[in-house]
């Protein structure tokens, strides 16, 4: 594709806005569209800690962690210091097991993926008191699993600072539901209910989204939407500089500066794209939350936010061409841990879009094993 390409991007949450900054640096001329309803990317947690899962697939793995080993480069060429950013702060990691036995297993599982991964930094088990000297609120008996590299990120304020520098760039921002279409010759062209203009290519970052937006293409995606809940609680005591919590279940707690502390998440496979808090969910994450940090129960609730992740069957992300549509690139399925992945997939987007060597292999995230013509569009 040559340099001065016109090239739409549907939908900017981490994976879209990531794109829409290289591209736009390099000189193409985009157009960003984000209608913004249940974007996964701003009601996210903010965990990135790839290297303590112990999910199995190693695709899913050699993504996540060099997703992770991805963000201070992201940082440095938004020219944000990463040493005093809102955005990004390594503050480490704490991993509660059920039992001590387990705890180690975790640590040698780190220790080995720290010789590939140095980005994981210092390791070590820690005691209750050790613990409180790097959280206060925390009230445990037992020991945690810590990894210093681990850090925190703020979804929104990254999206928006790399739409922003895609418009300082010269990109076009758009607030507003996207439709395509496609003529005979391949021109895509995106609707919008103010305008309609035409590409040469599209990336569909539209997370959840995707199915929708290729249906009228006369495609079927194998992409299905999971609630997520979150609350956003707030406390008296200087926070910037805590570590993440994950405790030995699915709610985590994640500290941000001036007192903020997120905690979530809830994981709802039968909402569709329902984006309505409930009562009992949250009341439940509070109860989980206080039982390690028994102050947490009079803490103001200062917001809750709800998102929509998207899913594939065998919970594998995927990103690239679609091999019947040349310029129509498209990336989902990013799950759990999207804002960890999300910015190295912007980035190999952009390099196959420039015709770059990529820096993982595409082959191992296919886009045909999820993304199929439906046999009438094939015969036409
Ligand atoms: C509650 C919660 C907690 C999470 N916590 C973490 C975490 O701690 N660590 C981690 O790594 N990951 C986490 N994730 C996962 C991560 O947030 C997602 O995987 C990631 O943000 C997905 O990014 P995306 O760009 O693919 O999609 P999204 O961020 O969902 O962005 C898609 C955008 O496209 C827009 N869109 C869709 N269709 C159209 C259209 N036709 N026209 C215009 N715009 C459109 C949507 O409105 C949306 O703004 C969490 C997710 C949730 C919901």
């Amino acid at each position: 594709m040559n340099n001065k390409t016109s090239i739409a991007i549907v939908g900017a949450g981490i994976v879209g806005a990531t794109t829409a900054f290289y591209l736009s640096a390099a000189g193409h001329a985009v157009t960003i569209y984000d209608e913004g309803t249940g974007q996964a990317t701003s009601a996210a947690a903010g965990i990135i800690c790839p290297w303590l899962s112990q999910r199995r697939n190693k695709q899913w793995y050699q993504l996540a962690a060099a997703g992770a080993a991805f963000y201070p480069t992201l940082l440095h060429d938004l020219n944000e210091d990463i040493s005093h950013s809102a955005i990004y702060r390594q503050v480490g990691t704490l991993v509660f097991k059920k039992t001590p036995k387990l705890l180690t297993k975790l640590e040698k599982i780190a220790l080995n993926r720290r010789e590939r991964a140095p980005e994981i930094g210092e390791l070590s088990i820690l005691s209750p008191a050790e613990i409180k000297a790097k959280l206060p609120l925390l009230e445990t008996e037992q020991s945690a699993l810590f990894a210093s590299g681990g850090a925190r990120v703020d979804g929104a304020l990254l999206t928006k600072k790399l739409v922003n520098a895609a418009v300082s760039n010269g990109a076009d921002y758009f607030a507003e539901k996207a439709q395509l279409t496609v003529s005979p010759s391949g021109t895509y062209t995106i609707a919008t209910p103010t305008h309609t203009k035409s590409f040469s290519a599209v990336v569909l970052a539209t997370g959840a989204w995707l199915p929708e937006i290729l249906q009228p293409l006369g495609f079927s995606v194998d992409i299905r939407p999971q609630k997520g809940q979150l609350i956003h609680l707030e406390v008296e005591q200087e926070t910037e500089n805590w570590p993440v919590v994950m405790p030995d279940g699915e709610k985590d707690m994640i500290p941000f500066p001036n007192g903020r502390i997120v905690i979530g998440a809830t994981h709802e496979n039968d909402e569709g794209y329902d984006l309505t808090p409930t009562e009992e969910k949250l009341t439940v994450m509070l109860k989980e939350a206080a039982e390690l940090a028994p102050s947490l129960a009079k803490a103001t609730i200062k917001e809750t936010r709800v998102g929509t992740r998207a899913f594939t069957s065998d919970f594998a992300p995927f990103f690239g061409e679609i091999p019947e549509s040349p310029g129509l690139y498209v990336a989902s399925g990013l799950g759990s841990s999207g804002l960890t992945s999300g910015p190295i997939i912007g980035r190999i987007l952009t390099q196959l879009i420039l015709n770059e060597p990529t820096d993982l292999p595409v082959s191992d995230y296919p886009v045909a094993r999820y993304i199929q013509k439906n046999e009438l569009e094939v015969k036409q």
